[in-house]
């Protein structure tokens, strides 16, 4: 039986204004969807892949003459500011497929191995063969690249693909529907399941012939849990808690341009941020002066003149306002006014921290960079792997 049918309402984090109110998908109704899917697998699967990678071509040819309404509806879905919805998303979007229309044939060919002594009359192959009907489950944080990228590899390797992008970002997920549709791809072959946590635990518990997930540390766990159930493989991209480290012989400049980037992008929602900074004492205060005077040159805003945008939602604004009330508690200093305007958090430098703070142990996933000193590279080293994460 159907589950009652609910609708997702979208917010634009930038101004709290409704985006969209669409239907999300029962959960009752994903078995129906993946029986659709493994329909549509052999018929997909069979066409030789030039056939399948023209339907890349033209997704891909649909995104760059969309170019504008696309980075702004990505723009407008996640609040970040247009250059940002450009670069990552859109641009790395289309330099992916382009290199997988070049690339594809290539990775998918057989491999011809050496057999052994015993089998010298036999012939050895390595053959890559499609999976069959393969789920795609994608976080807010780039709805495009981090869904269409998978979904698309998936899809020329002879897959066909359910994908459930983030309830966070629905209208995203419509995009890539529409794209796929008017890319010619065949009914069945690409299938969108708007939703939340709901939506995607029916479909891994559904079974899909294979599960490439991307999102939390909790959320991966969750899924890797369900699909030993059905020994269904899965592909996790988690998050991370990412160091960099900056030793006295560094070119400065670069290196505060690649820590200022690298903790502010995407207002420090990336999965491979700058989490923590380690800086080789000699050079320390003079680095932390200078990353602080990058970090207030940074313009907090929306469209065209804005560095970094709001974060992504209240839930997450109340962990890091958590996160920065533990550190100052244990002694942290700000280096940069800690200043809220709505959803959005100017970039924080953090001066005198260390690992006994929750802000040094777990994925922050917001504009604060906590800067720490260390003196030898063993110690640089050590305080880069205190962390039960690992991913940058
Ligand atoms: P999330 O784990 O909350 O959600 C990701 C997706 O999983 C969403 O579509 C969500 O609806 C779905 N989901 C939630 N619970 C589920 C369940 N029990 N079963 C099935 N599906 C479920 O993550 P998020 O907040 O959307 O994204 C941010 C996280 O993603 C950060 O931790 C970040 O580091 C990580 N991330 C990793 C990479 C990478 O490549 N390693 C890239 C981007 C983001």
């Amino acid at each position: 039986m159907d589950s009652p049918k609910e609708t997702i309402r979208a917010h634009s984090p930038a101004t709290g204004a409704l985006l969209v109110e669409i239907r999300a998908t029962a959960p009752g109704e994903v078995m129906a969807l993946l029986a659709a899917a493994r329909a549509a697998f052999p018929a997909w699967r069979d066409l030789p892949i030039g056939q399948r990678l023209d339907c890349v071509t033209r997704l891909r040819k649909l995104l760059v003459e969309r170019l504008d309404e696309v980075v702004a509806l990505v723009a407008a879905a996640t609040g970040k500011p247009d250059v940002e919805a450009l670069a990552s998303d859109v641009l790395v979007s289309v330099d992916v497929l382009r290199y997988y229309e070049r690339e594809a044939r290539q990775i998918l060919a057989d491999e011809p191995r050496r057999g052994t002594l015993l089998y010298r009359l036999s012939k050895f192959l390595v053959t890559y063969q499609p999976m069959g009907a393969v789920a795609v489950i994608a976080p807010w944080n780039h709805p495009l690249q981090l869904a269409l990228v998978p979904a698309v590899a998936a899809l020329i390797a002879g897959n066909t693909v359910l994908l459930k992008p983030s309830e966070l970002t629905p209208t995203v997920g419509q995009l890539i529907a529409e794209l796929g549709a008017d890319a010619g791809l065949p009914r069945g072959a690409l299938t969108v399941l708007q939703g939340g946590p709901e939506v995607g635990k029916a479909l891994v518990a559904a079974g899909p012939d294979k599960i490439f997930f991307t999102g939390s540390l909790a959320t991966g766990r969750a899924i890797l849990a369900a699909a030993a159930e059905g020994l269904i493989p899965v592909s996790l991209e988690l998050g991370g808690n990412d160091p960099m480290i900056v030793f006295e012989d560094a070119d400065l400049g670069r290196a505060v341009a690649g820590a200022t980037y690298g903790a502010f992008a995407n207002a420090g929602q990336n999965c491979v941020a700058v989490e923590r900074l380690y800086v080789q004492r000699s050079i320390h205060d003079r680095f932390l002066a200078r990353v602080t005077e990058a970090a207030e040159r940074l313009r907090v805003g929306s469209g065209r003149e804005a560095d970094l945008g709001p974060i992504i939602s209240d839930g997450q604004r109340e962990k890091l306002t958590g996160l920065l009330e533990d550190a100052l508690g244990r002694g942290a200093r700000p280096t940069t006014p800690i200043r809220w305007e709505g959803n959005r958090l100017h970039p924080v430098v953090l001066a005198g921290v260390d690992h006994s703070m929750r802000i040094m142990q777990t994925e922050v996933f917001g504009p604060i960079l906590p800067v720490m000193p260390f003196d030898s590279e063993d110690e640089a080293v050590a305080l880069a792997n205190d962390s039960p994460h690992g991913l940058n």
